[in-house]
């Protein structure tokens, strides 16, 4: 039985994987995407102390490296459910059961919909880093006014022509992107388009004749979906169309926490995990470190420093 399984491995997750594999504590990290999390598609990092700039996909390279120089082992593996029975848990990673006798859950957060029509066309992406290279020379729309959308809409200016920035309220952003964006604006790059709402996602009608649709299922044996062409949004009242070619949606992000349901574990109005000052949840031997712990600040030196804090307490937790 292993002493510890964390889950997810983004910031939160490596910096206590460096600190339990440091202690020889057997601990496996389970990830069912990315290792490094959010931080490997993060295009450029400025803020973390020591880090002087660089992408987040080599932080994140420099912290697995670490993790796994002091033994520490990572393993591809979705967690679908956990179960305490006495003082063990149970784990179901990829349909198999592991166990261990304590938990960190470090699995952050997912990006939030906007529940619209039309959101599930293709063209219509949460994630520019991963398919901003599709829309080389193309028009897209970023939907969401807060940093991480203006951030987004600035790293894909690598590729596209023009970026329609769509926000319900006034851009939110940091002063040093408001710069930035001001600088995209007066070049054309960039038109901001505030106070407005969007309605729904339509496709391209060419996109969608019976024949495309059966080429398109032959090529790919897949279920075509058509194109996004238009994104209708709703201005002072009434109704107009932006013409693009691809959407990213920035409207923040919720816990990721569905794995989950069935246990004691206590979650905050927005979905995140309550702990105690030890970052121990209502379950006992059971942890939480990162972005999916209420009152986290979602940043990565935040988030790691988290981690380490959730690796000492276990540390604690095991030797009782
Ligand atoms: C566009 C954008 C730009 C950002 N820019 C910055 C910045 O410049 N500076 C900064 O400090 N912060 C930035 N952030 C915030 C930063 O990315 C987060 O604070 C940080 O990544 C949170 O780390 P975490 O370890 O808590 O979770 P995450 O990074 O979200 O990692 C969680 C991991 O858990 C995995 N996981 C989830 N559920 C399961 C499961 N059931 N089984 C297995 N694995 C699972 C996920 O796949 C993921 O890899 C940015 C975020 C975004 C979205």
């Amino acid at each position: 039985m292993l002493d510890l399984i964390i889950i997810g491995s983004g910031p939160a997750a490596l910096s206590a994987a460096i600190y339990v594999a440091r202690e020889h504590m057997e601990t496996v990290v389970f990830e069912r995407k990315t290792v490094g999390g959010l931080l490997a598609g993060i295009d450029k990092i400025e803020n973390y102390t020591g880090f002087v700039a660089g992408s987040g996909a080599e932080l994140a390279k420099v912290m697995r490296t670490q993790a796994e120089h002091f033994g520490a082992k990572i393993k591809y593996g979705e967690v679908t459910e956990v179960k305490k029975r006495g003082e063990v848990f149970e784990l179901t990673v990829d349909g198999e059961s592991v166990k261990a006798r304590a938990v960190l859950v470090a699995t952050g957060s997912e990006p939030a919909k906007l529940g619209i029509d039309g959101e599930d066309l293709k063209g219509i992406s949460y994630c520019a880093t991963c398919d901003g290279a599709f829309f080389d020379g193309k028009t897209v729309a970023v939907i969401g006014g807060a940093n991480s959308a203006v951030q987004e809409a600035l790293f894909l200016l690598k590729f596209v022509k023009k970026v329609f920035l769509i926000s319900h309220s006034a851009i939110k952003s940091s002063e040093t992107l408001k710069k930035q964006l001001k600088e995209a604006v007066k070049a054309q790059k960039i038109e901001v388009l505030e106070n407005i709402e969007p309605k729904r996602f339509v496709s391209d009608g060419e996109m969608t004749t019976e024949k495309q649709r059966a080429q398109a299922k032959t090529a790919t044996n897949v279920e075509h979906k058509p194109c996004v062409a238009r994104v209708i949004v709703e201005d002072k009242g009434k109704e107009r169309e932006v013409k693009i070619d691809g959407a990213f949606i920035f409207v923040g992000h919720r816990p990721a926490t569905t794995f989950l349901a069935g246990t004691d574990v206590e979650l905050s109005e927005k979905g995140a995990i309550v702990t105690d000052g030890n970052l121990m949840t209502k379950v006992a031997g059971l942890f939480a470190a990162g972005s999916v712990r209420a009152g986290a600040v979602d940043q990565v030196i935040t988030v790691a420093g988290d981690g380490a804090a959730a690796a000492v307490s276990i540390r604690k937790y095991l030797q009782k």
